[in-house]
């Protein structure tokens, strides 16, 4: 809870060029930008670049320096892979861009003319590395994606990002690739939506990419993670894509041929508007927010009288010193409302968290009632 509260107080601070400023992406939803994992030679960044340019993609992405998990896999062609970039740029009239983690690597960007540049999800997770690269890209109007960290933490993906806007960075955008986890998930990294909205609504300003490939870790969950991301109204998709992903040198699982990635998005993806003028949607959509705004201020109350109660008996356990927390009436009542809510036909995970975060709030106010001269 404080954490969040914390996160609202930073939210005004990021100063965000929109990315229809940024001259990469028409209006078409979703916009995309596609690449192989790695550039691997001359002719494998051509022969994708030439196919999504094909699909009408626009924006090119390659990795040139990989940052793998075991020594000895494949670390990236290194800065002669820029100079192929170029090359899409010049002759397929694409954006192009690459993952950086140092300033080396900025400053190899810099003078190759890359048009932008993203920060892997190892290199989020890591001040020091970030700022590095906030420092090299000082004074530039590179666009910066920043990739969530590894770890669902949402302070360290604001922090990457205020890092580079304080270095003056504007034109700033995430990429949600999904976290690591100790829970059992067949993705390869577990999508972890309800952070992504978070990040959301704290800035809504702020261009929102999904990355289903590293996400779902296999071609056949890359449909389903996109239509998640486009339902959720997300800017677009970060995706990879291989002309013959079978021979890949990282990643081959995940990654789609250019057509199969064209088909994907022209034939199989459903893209959500973000509103319409359409008289009947509009007029239930109201009546229907007219009754959620009135059911939501009733909660409001609820709760209130709820918390009022609580600070009540605080008082009482305060007089007859009695500790606090007495998880045996805790789990009767979880257990109680969580078979009442699931005959109703409610989510156990969801009806488990509501009253955990109710359970937290009582606790504190029952706190500050102890450590108060009351
Ligand atoms: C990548 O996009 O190729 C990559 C290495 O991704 P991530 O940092 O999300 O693992
Ligand atoms: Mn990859």
């Amino acid at each position: 809870m404080l954490k969040i509260l914390y996160l609202w107080g930073m939210a005004a601070k990021l100063e965000l060029t929109p990315l229809t400023q940024w001259g990469f992406f028409s209006n078409l939803l979703p916009r995309v930008i596609a690449g192989p994992c790695s550039a691997e030679s001359e002719e494998q960044v051509m022969e994708t670049a030439a196919g999504l340019a094909s699909a009408g993609i626009r924006v090119f992405r390659a990795g040139i320096w990989k940052p793998r998990t075991h020594p000895g896999c494949f670390e990236g062609v290194g800065s002669t892979g820029l100079s192929w970039l170029q090359k899409v740029q010049r002759e397929l009239g694409m954006k192009v861009c690459t993952e950086v983690a140092s300033a080396k690597h900025v400053e190899e960007c810099l003078r190759h003319g890359i048009d932008m540049v993203w920060v892997g999800a190892r290199t989020t997770g890591n001040p020091f590395l970030v700022q590095e690269i906030a420092d090299a890209l000082q004074g530039c109007d590179l666009p910066v994606l920043v990739k969530n960290p590894v770890s669902p933490d949402l302070d360290l993906w604001v922090g990457a990002l205020e890092r580079l806007n304080q270095a003056g960075l504007r034109k700033l955008g995430v990429v949600h690739r999904g976290f690591s986890t100790l829970q059992e998930t067949h993705y390869r990294n577990d999508p972890g939506w309800r952070i992504a909205i978070e990040l959301r609504t704290l800035f809504p300003d702020l261009p929102f990419f999904a990355d289903p490939s590293h996400m779902g870790g296999e071609r056949k969950y890359l449909q389903e993670l996109s239509q998640r991301a486009l339902d959720l109204g997300l800017e677009g998709l970060f995706i990879e894509s291989h002309c013959h992903p079978e021979k890949a040198m990282s990643d081959a699982n995940q990654q789609l041929t250019p057509e199969a990635l064209g088909r994907m998005l022209h034939e199989q993806l459903i893209v959500r508007e973000s509103d319409t003028l359409a008289a009947d949607y509009r007029e239930n959509i109201e009546q229907l927010r007219a009754r959620i705004d009135l059911i939501d201020e009733n909660l409001l109350e609820v709760l209130r009288s709820r918390m009022e109660i609580s600070r009540e008996i605080g008082r009482y356990k305060k007089d007859h010193n009695i500790a606090i927390l007495q998880l045996a009436r805790w789990d009767d009542l979880l257990g109680d409302m969580i078979d009442k809510g699931s005959v109703e036909g409610m989510d156990e995970k969801f009806l488990r968290a509501l009253f955990s975060v109710i359970h937290e709030e009582s606790v504190r106010v029952q706190n500050e009632i102890l450590d108060s001269k009351e």
